[in-house]
């Protein structure tokens, strides 16, 4: 299990969502042994604050007092906030795991009484952190690529899922897609229809010389890059079933990115 505090049952205060709150919120022990805050789980601190002291009415990260953050890698990223100050016990840069003490639960910033807002990420958007008090993260194999054909550079080199990278060459239309592991279908602009699903590199997505408008994959999140616009949103469903897609019909695509949920 992944371990938010040191025993963290039956301590949910606050539900996430409860008027737009934005994450769950444990409350304190009379036993300080189960104040501890450990890290959710392996991870590097990108954000570790302290010396603040109760703000009432304070607002924005203001609101959280002495906070830390936790990239886990695959899209998401933690936050423990209102700690106790000078409890902070970890820095920016450091790794840490499961096993970490990173603070002891406190009420700084705009807190009422001592308790964790934790609050999870996934590739920059929150989520409802609950479930993720008993599981660990999605961890999809890094090594999932994908790559794009255009016209003029032919297939382009593989790019790997969850890198910063992309699949494509700004100002060229993609006609062809190929990834690993996911299922996923493209739209061709040309015949104005999408085209039959593939996985698996069994076959590529896409007709060689018609530029695609849109595309869909089931189970990762996944965005496009409009040729002569900009990227659009990203595409994904928690459940891993794929709906929506990326795309605007009509706008050829010229780049795609992918990552896990
Ligand atoms: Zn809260």
């Amino acid at each position: 299990m992944a371990r938010v505090i040191y025993d963290s049952n039956n301590r949910i205060t606050k539900h996430y969502g409860n008027n737009g709150h934005t994450g769950v919120d444990l409350g304190y022990s009379s036993n300080e042994e189960y104040n501890k805050v450990f890290a959710h789980s392996s991870g590097t601190v990108v954000a570790a604050v302290d010396g603040y002291d109760t703000m009432h009415g304070s607002t924005n990260m203001l609101s959280y007092g002495n906070y830390i953050d936790i990239d886990h890698g695959n899209g998401y990223k933690t936050r423990y906030a209102h700690l106790l100050k000078n409890s902070v016990r970890v820095s920016v840069g450091q790794s840490v795991n499961e096993n970490t003490q990173i603070a002891v639960i406190g009420e700084t910033g705009n807190a009422y009484g001592r308790h964790l807002h934790f609050e999870v990420f996934r590739n920059g958007g929150r989520i409802n952190p609950e479930p993720y008090l008993t599981q660990a993260f999605d961890v999809t194999p890094s090594t999932t690529t994908y790559q794009s054909h255009d016209s003029r550079y032919g297939w382009n080199p593989n790019v790997t899922i969850n890198s910063n990278d992309y699949a494509g060459n700004f100002g060229y239309n993609i006609d062809a897609v190929y990834l690993d592991t996911y299922k996923m279908r493209v739209h061709d602009m040309v015949k104005n229809q999408w085209l039959p699903w593939v996985q698996n590199r069994n076959d590529y997505a896409g007709n060689i010389g018609n530029a695609i408008d849109g595309i869909q994959i089931e189970g990762v999140a996944y965005r496009a890059h409009i040729n002569g616009g900009g990227w659009l949103d990203w595409v994904y469903k928690s459940d891993g079933t794929a709906e929506g897609y990326a795309g605007i019909y009509g706008r050829a695509i010229d780049a795609i990115q992918i990552k896990s949920m």
